[in-house]
C-alpha cells in the first residue's frame, strides 16, 4: 500500500502535480478535493463534473479513504468509540468525545476525536493498555485524516476539535503526522484551526524541538506523569532514554518558539506518582515552564494493577498546584464503561479478539 494511492493522504499541491504529470490541468485537482472535503463523496463515479474517462482513470489509480468502519459503541456519558479495518487487516480506534457544558455552565459546541497515530506502541508505558501487546506500524496520513472523515460520516457531527490521545506515540510517526496534520488545517481539507489540534506525547526531545520549529501554532501535550526521573522511570522506560532535565530543555526550546503554553498530562496512580512531594515537585517544573497541568485519575486497565487514589488525595494533589500558582484541573473521566477513555485503546492481534470486542 503507498501513501500516494489514496486521496485523503495527499495535500492539494501533490494531486496538483500528481493531475498534471497525468496530462489534467492543476484544477481538476481543486474539483476533486471539493468533492471529497465539501461533497463527502466516497466514489469517483459521484464527481459529476469530471470527464467520464477521467473519472475512470483515478478510480484506477487512487482509492479517496483508507478505512472500512467496522463497529462503534456508544458510552453513557455519550462518548463514542469507532473501530475500523485498514487495508492491511489492522484495527484502529477512534473516540468522538462531544459537547459537553462548560466550566461557565454553558453549552459548549466542542466535538472533540481522539484520534491514533500508530497501530500499537513501541513504548511500552506500565500503565498503558495501548503499549502492552507492542508495536505494529506507523499510520498513514490517510490512515490518520481518515479516522475524521469516518467519524464526520456516521456521526453526522462536524469535528471542531482534534486530540492526537489515541493508541500510539504521534512523536514517532513525525513525518507522517504533520503530513495529515496540514491536510486536517488546510482550508480545503478538514478546516481544522491549528489551536484545535493538540499533540500529545509521552516526551520525545528531539520530536519536540522540530514541532517547535515547523511553523503551525498547534498545541503540544506531554505526558509527564512522574515529577522525578526515580518515580516516572518506574512507569515510562522513556525517561531513560529521554531524563527528565532533557525533557525540560526540549520543552524550554518549544517555549522560546512558541507563545501558547504547554500542557502537562499527570495521571494519578494511587501510591506511585500521587505523593505531597511528587505534587510540590511537579509545581516547581510547570511553573518554570509556564505549563498548564490536566490531572487524569487513573483509567483501570485489564491485566494491570494499578489503581486511582482515593478522591481526597487527588483533590489534595490538585489543591497544592493550585496553591502553587500553576492553572490546574482534575479531569473528569469520560468513556471509561467502553473501554474509550485515555489509556484504554488497545491492539487488536486477532480476529478472534476481534470478535469478542464486537459481541462483548
Ligand atoms: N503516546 C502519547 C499519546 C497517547 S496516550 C502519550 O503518551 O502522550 C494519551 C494519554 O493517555 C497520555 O497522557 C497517556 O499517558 C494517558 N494514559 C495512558 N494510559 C492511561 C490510563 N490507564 N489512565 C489514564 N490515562 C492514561
Ligand atoms: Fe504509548 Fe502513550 Fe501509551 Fe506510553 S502512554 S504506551 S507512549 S500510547
Amino acid at each position: 500500500m503507498t501513501r500516494e494511492k489514496i486521496i485523503t493522504g495527499l495535500t492539494k499541491e501533490e494531486l496538483e502535480h500528481d493531475l498534471l504529470e497525468l496530462g489534467e490541468p492543476k484544477y481538476r485537482a481543486s474539483q476533486v478535493i471539493e468533492w471529497v472535503y465539501n461533497q463527502r463523496v466516497t466514489s469517483f463515479s459521484e464527481m459529476s463534473n469530471l470527464p467520464e474517462e477521467l473519472r475512470q482513470k483515478l478510480s484506477l489509480i487512487y482509492r479517496i479513504t483508507a478505512l472500512t468502519p467496522v463497529h462503534d459503541s456508544l458510552s453513557n456519558d455519550t462518548t463514542k468509540k469507532y473501530l475500523y479495518q485498514l487495508q492491511d487487516g489492522r484495527y484502529i480506534e477512534s473516540v468522538i468525545i462531544p459537547a459537553s457544558t462548560n466550566v461557565n455552565g454553558n453549552r459548549s459546541t466542542r466535538q472533540t476525536l481522539c484520534v491514533s497515530s500508530q497501530v500499537g506502541c513501541a513504548y511500552g508505558c506500565k500503565f498503558c493498555a495501548s503499549g502492552l501487546d507492542g508495536f505494529a506500524r506507523d499510520l498513514e496520513p490517510s490512515e490518520i485524516t481518515g479516522q475524521l472523515l469516518a467519524v464526520e460520516e456516521e456521526s453526522k457531527k462536524k469535528i471542531n476539535n482534534v486530540v492526537f490521545m489515541g493508541m500510539g506515540e504521534p512523536l514517532a510517526n513525525f513525518k507522517n503526522l504533520m503530513h495529515s496534520i496540514k491536510i486536517i488545517n488546510a482550508e480545503w481539507g478538514l478546516g481544522i484551526g491549528a489551536r484545535h489540534i493538540t499533540v500529545s506525547t509521552s516526551g520525545l526531545a528531539p520530536e519536540i524541538r522540530a514541532i517547535a520549529d515547523q511553523p503551525l501554532q498547534i498545541r503540544l501535550a506531554v505526558s509527564l506523569h512522574g515529577a522525578s526521573d526515580k518515580v516516572r522511570e518506574k512507569i515510562m522506560p522513556i525517561n531513560k532514554k529521554y531524563p527528565i532535565n532533557d525533557l525540560i530543555e526540549s520543552l524550554q526550546y518549544y517555549n522560546s518558539k512558541k507563545k501558547h503554553k504547554i500542557t502537562f498530562e499527570y495521571i494519578l496512580i494511587h501510591g506511585i506518582n500521587d505523593s505531597e512531594e511528587q505534587a510540590k515537585s511537579l509545581a516547581k517544573t510547570a511553573s518554570s515552564l509556564r505549563a498548564k497541568i490536566n490531572l487524569i485519575p487513573y483509567n483501570k486497565v485489564e491485566g494491570l494493577h494499578w489503581e486511582r487514589p482515593p478522591e481526597t488525595t487527588q483533590k489534595k494533589f490538585l489543591s497544592i498546584l493550585i496553591k502553587n500558582g500553576i492553572q490546574a484541573t482534575l479531569r473528569k473521566e469520560k468513556g471509561h464503561d467502553i473501554e474509550a477513555a485515555c489509556g484504554q485503546l488497545r491492539l487488536i492481534k486477532e480476529k478472534s479478539e476481534m470478535a469478542q470486542k464486537i459481541t462483548g
